[in-house]
């Protein structure tokens, strides 16, 4: 039997959750609430994680009143998939090892035919004698995507078409896990992901993401790429910004009620908790502008009801 649609929050355990990720969590949650969808959990722990911080993240999540379908699922379990996944691109003969550092990526000039800010293509045309030679010095390998294209549109429901920057991505990182664009767009087909809801800063990476999708065959989800909270000097919010998390608020006396409330008011509604922010929720009028964190430590409504 077909799996019903879902939507998801994706987090990543490298620390508390701060405002501006509450908001986009709630907001995934509206999204796939409000449409009959189911809502997973799905912790992304292939990279930075700090201890206790999913178990924090999670807490934090169901105390605001959030609640989703089925176990949490964890990337760190998951690596079989993934490895599928680039098997599958390799015997296409879409992949190949690559030697540059950071660094040298950075130094290098763009493709000269690529768009700006992409991977220049410098291993591509490796032979195998350079490769042993790159191997034998010790540089570990990163495999990377035989990209035809430099640019993929897609369809968001906020930002309408979007076309954007397609370069030979990374699949397995140098230490051998796989690279988040690969990883994300493997989960979201074996989980039935139809809906994908994220801040509207991971929109460059979505043409990317959905190209791979295609080129394995997989269903592309439909996008809403939510606007993003920021600081006082019009950066996206971070921990250092003050009192952001949960936990943070709480201790200066607020309720999460109250928490939930400047969520609310920051989208143009007025709720207490997400169950009757809920019952008032429409995509269609939801702020496209980001909203601000002020030094007062209060989310500056979007326009509070
Ligand atoms: N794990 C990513 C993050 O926390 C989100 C990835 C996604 O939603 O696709 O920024």
């Amino acid at each position: 039997m077909a799996e019903r649609a879902a939507g998801r929050y994706a987090p990543s355990p490298s620390g508390d959750l701060h405002l501006g990720n509450l908001r986009t969590a709630l907001l995934a949650w509206l999204f796939a609430r409000s449409t009959g969808r189911r809502f997973l959990m799905r912790v992304e722990d292939l990279d930075r994680v700090r201890p206790g911080a999913e178990q924090r993240q999670l807490a934090d999540l169901a105390a605001l009143g959030l609640d989703w379908d089925g176990p949490v699922v964890r990337q760190s379990e998951r690596l079989d998939l993934y490895g599928h996944a680039i098997d599958r691109l390799r015997a296409q003969g879409r992949t190949y090892e690559c030697f540059c550092t950071r660094r040298e990526i950075q130094q290098a000039a763009s493709a000269p035919h690529g768009p700006m800010g992409s991977y220049p293509g410098t291993c591509r045309t490796l032979t195998t004698a350079d490769r042993a030679r790159l191997r034998a010095e010790g540089r570990p390998a990163a495999l990377r995507l035989r990209a035809d294209i430099t640019e993929y549109e897609i369809v968001d429901e906020l930002h309408g078409v979007y076309r954007g920057l397609v370069d030979d991505v990374v699949l397995r990182r140098g230490d051998g896990l796989p690279a988040y664009n690969l990883a994300v767009v493997v989960d979201d087909a074996d989980q039935h992901i139809d809906q994908v809801v994220r801040g509207d800063d991971l929109l460059p990476s979505t043409p990317r993401q959905a190209y791979l999708a295609a080129l394995l065959g997989l269903p592309a989800p439909r996008y809403a790429h939510v606007p993003l909270v920021l600081n006082a000097a019009g950066q996206r919010l971070a921990k250092r910004d003050g009192s952001v998390t949960l936990a943070d608020r709480t201790a200066l006396g607020d309720t999460v009620e109250d928490v939930v409330s400047a969520l609310s008011c920051s989208l143009g509604y007025s709720a207490r908790t997400p169950a009757h922010l809920l019952r008032q929720f429409d995509p269609a009028v939801l702020p496209r502008r980001p909203s601000t964190f002020d030094e007062n430590g209060l989310l500056q409504p979007d326009g509070c009801p």
